[in-house]
């Protein structure tokens, strides 16, 4: 008999008859002997309901009173999921994100969680009630009601797992599990079986939005094992661990990455001295513009290009600090691309084989795709190329990593 953890997102409570879906997943658990906790988000749409609520009545609402606002979703989710157990004959309690006790920080709107009293779940759990909690709201010491930011039920069902000590903390939403890459973009998009926490974070962060990001990295510090699974269809889902797969049957690449969220700045004609990085970076940090990727050359008459990637927000407060800069340093010139896309082969597999560059590389060339600045981390390729190949880019590289073949062939032949 296993601890488990279940989180419902939005859709998949977003109606009476889809959360008596959920009862009857959930009842099945239960009847196999599991002791089960359930994290529930509000109906899909109610948080921005609330949040235009809010925005008729004030530009600018004290978050304090924000969070009383739409912490107000999850409750009513969680008391309708109740509701639905008990008529199957399932004993089950409801509990808001006070009454568990899951203390956080005063951060409104964007909390952290503290610390979770788990003397009282423990008892029902012994009592043999399923307890549903609502995801995504806490209290801070003084019993302010606080809320985890946006998504942040996937979080509170980590925190849950991890005072538990849960088994395993299962994520239902509205695809399988993760997959190799988007599969609106490539046909043969897979999914996988196993994934670390860490090539989990550095594809979500690229746009697999599965899971809140902040969820993931919880479940790696505190090694919860993360499923992802379809809330109506059966199926094993994605398993996110700490381990990866087995040695044989593990494809060096997990999955390819990318997004076209950035855009591209470069100051041209720079004087070629120490201190000029930090004199272009500087101001673009003090305006609170985060830098992704950077490139530097020389060229041979002494002066230096610089070239660094943004978000695409940024781009028109980036341009204005540096043609700033440019005046100062006296360079020839600055120029400003939105037009690109950044595409990453990620996988842990990397650390001990190596060729993964190269063989990135002359998949983009077969298709001549130039490229236009490289990065890389341990577990991580990126390179920013025009954003008009991105497709095509994402498709070579799939098939040249063979993602789109099921691993265990692989081990076999
Ligand atoms: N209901 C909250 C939101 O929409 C939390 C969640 O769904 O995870 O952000
Ligand atoms: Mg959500």
């Amino acid at each position: 008999m296993s601890l488990i953890v279940q989180k419902f997102g939005g859709t998949s409570v977003g109606s009476i008859e889809r959360i008596e879906q959920v009862a009857d997943k959930v009842s099945r658990f239960r009847a196999d002997g599991h002791g089960v906790v359930v994290v529930v988000s509000a109906m899909s749409g109610e948080t921005n309901r609330l949040i235009g609520l809010a925005h008729e009545v004030q530009e600018r609402p004290l978050p304090r009173e924000m969070d009383v606002l739409v912490s107000t979703g999850e409750q009513v989710t969680t008391a309708l999921l109740a509701m639905a157990l008990d008529k199957r004959g399932v004993k089950a309690k409801s509990y808001n994100g006070s009454q568990v006790r899951i203390l956080t920080d005063d951060a409104h709107t964007k909390a952290r969680i503290r610390e979770i009293d788990d003397a009282r779940l423990h008892a029902d759990l012994d009592a043999g009630y399923v307890i549903v909690v609502a995801g995504f709201q806490g209290v801070d010491e003084h019993g302010n009601i606080t809320t985890l930011g946006r998504g942040g039920s996937d979080t509170t069902a980590v925190a849950l797992a991890a005072a538990l000590k849960a088994d395993e903390c299962q994520i239902y939403t509205d695809v399988d599990g993760v997959y190799t890459t988007d599969p609106r973009v490539v046909d043969g998009a897979r999914r996988l079986e196993q994934i670390t926490f860490e090539e989990m974070l550095e594809m979500a962060s690229m746009g697999s939005k599965v899971l809140q990001i902040r969820a993931v990295e919880f479940a790696g510090k505190y090694n919860v094992p993360l499923r992802v699974l379809h809330s109506f269809q059966d199926g094993p889902g994605t398993l996110i661990s700490l381990e990866e797969a087995n040695e044989m049957e593990t494809p060096t690449i997990a999955g390819i990455a990318f997004n076209r969220d950035e855009a591209k700045l470069t100051i041209l004609g720079v004087p070629d001295m120490p201190g000029v990085a930090s004199k272009i970076l500087g101001p673009v940090g003090e305006a609170n513009i985060e830098v992704d990727v950077i490139v530097q050359n020389v060229a041979e008459d002494n002066t230096t290009d610089f070239t660094f990637t943004v978000g695409r927000v940024d781009l028109p407060r980036a341009e204005e600090v540096l043609n700033r800069v440019a005046v100062e340093l006296g360079a020839r010139e600055v120029r400003a691309d939105s037009k690109i896309a950044k595409v990453s082969v990620v996988g842990v597999g990397m650390r001990s084989h190596s060729g993964v560059a190269s063989q990135m590389f002359s998949a983009l060339a077969d298709v001549g795709i130039n490229i236009q600045m490289i990065t890389t981390s341990e577990i991580k390729i990126s390179v920013i190329i025009d954003e008009k190949f991105l497709e095509l880019a994402v498709r070579s590289l799939h098939s040249s990593f063979e993602l789109d073949k099921e691993p265990t062939d692989e081990a076999a032949a």
